[in-house]
């Protein structure tokens, strides 16, 4: 007997379209609207709706959502998923000239990672105050004794990507 849990759909429908940016404006807009677009796949699978895209030169080298429910993985966050394949990517676990782009501020979990990855910057669209630690709730970058910081942009593509995660929390209740 296949588990009754097993048979629910695959997909869900996201209310929220992908955008589909010109490619020859490859500025922090182009990126995070990438990371946008991960963030929908997320949606679809009934993840919290984060998604991010690691670049280097303008070469995407990661792009992934989270998927902590399908992979039952408290760690399977975007930002920790891409961080993976692009060191993969570059067979260099540094990765000093590399950005990250995330629709959500990064957790303490992932803020520690940008840093112990040695990555150059991220890009988050909308801050998180109640757990952001790359500036939000507070900033891991400005621990006294730390020997890396991360550049840190906020506010690129920040209404698109706070609706798509109040609109999916909205639905839950
Ligand atoms: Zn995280």
């Amino acid at each position: 007997m296949p588990d009754p849990e097993s048979i629910k759909p695959q997909t869900m429908e996201c209310p929220f379209q992908k955008k589909f940016p010109s490619q020859l404006n490859r500025d922090d807009f182009f990126f995070i609207t990438l990371a946008y677009n991960q963030a929908i796949e997320a949606w679809k699978l009934d993840e919290v709706p984060v998604g991010a895209v690691i670049c280097v030169d303008g070469q995407i080298i990661a792009s992934a959502h989270n998927s902590v429910e399908s992979s039952n993985d408290p760690t399977a966050h975007a930002e920790m998923i891409a961080i993976t394949q692009a060191a993969r990517a570059l067979d260099n676990w540094r990765l000093s000239e590399a950005t990250l782009y995330v629709t959500k501020e990064p957790c303490p979990m992932c803020s520690g990672a940008l840093i112990m990855s040695r990555l150059k910057r991220v890009v988050y669209a909308i801050g998180d105050p109640k757990m952001g630690c790359s500036g939000g709730a507070t900033n891991l970058n400005e621990l006294p004794q730390t020997n890396h910081r991360v550049e840190i942009t906020t506010g690129v593509m920040e209404e698109e990507c706070r609706q798509i995660i109040q609109a999916f929390f909205q639905r839950k209740r």
